[in-house]
């Protein structure tokens, strides 16, 4: 029965940090662990980078076909975004409705903005078929990477939160880097 209730604590310690909709990280779980990223990068030298995600005007996609539709290419995004990081490597976390984050350890710049354009590039050719959705969607990616762009984890959001926001601003459909 130790054993039981040892299997049982670890279950409720996997649900509470994840998101039920999507099995991502939560948003207070991944704040952990990107400050224990910082910690680590500073106390060693290490680079890695934050890539901020938004699906581009999801409202109209509630709006027009439904919240349960909404979901699904919520769930969907969740997916693709889970299939390109790294087993055990890398971390996604569902950080807002339709806003996603990827902590990427010993990762340049170079290689997180690759990534996101990835991701940008399988979510506009597929996203749409993936979550029987009628029309095309798209995605914006912001990316930001430590110790270049910020000193601290709060610095990093912001970093990578305001490259996102040029993405939105310059068009959707696009990665931008801080
Ligand atoms: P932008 O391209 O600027 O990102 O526009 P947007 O419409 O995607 O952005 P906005 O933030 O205005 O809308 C996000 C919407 O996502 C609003 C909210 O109702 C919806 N939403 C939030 N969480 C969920 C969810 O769990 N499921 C569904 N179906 N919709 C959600
Ligand atoms: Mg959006
Ligand atoms: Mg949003």
């Amino acid at each position: 029965s130790l054993v039981a209730r040892s299997i049982e604590n670890s279950q409720l310690y996997n649900l509470a940090i994840t998101d039920g909709l999507t099995g991502l990280f939560i948003k207070r779980y991944f704040e952990d662990r990107l400050e224990d990223m910082v910690q680590q990068s500073l106390r060693y030298s290490l680079t890695f980078s934050l890539i901020y995600a938004d699906i581009d005007h999801f409202k109209s996609i509630n709006d027009e076909f439904g919240h349960v539709q909404g979901d699904s290419v919520i769930k969907k995004a969740a997916e693709i975004m889970l299939k390109e990081a790294r087993d055990n490597i890398d971390m996604v976390a569902r950080i807002g409705g339709e806003e996603f984050a990827l902590l990427l350890p010993e990762t340049s710049k170079e290689g997180a903005f690759s990534l996101a354009n990835r991701l940008r590039e399988l979510a506009e050719s597929k996203l749409d078929s993936m979550s029987g959705l009628p029309r095309k969607v798209t995605m914006s990616f912001g990316v930001a990477t430590f110790p270049d762009d910020a000193k601290s984890s709060k610095e990093l959001i912001e970093k990578a939160d305001r490259a996102l926001y040029k993405s939105k601003q310059n068009g959707r459909n696009r990665v931008s880097v801080a």
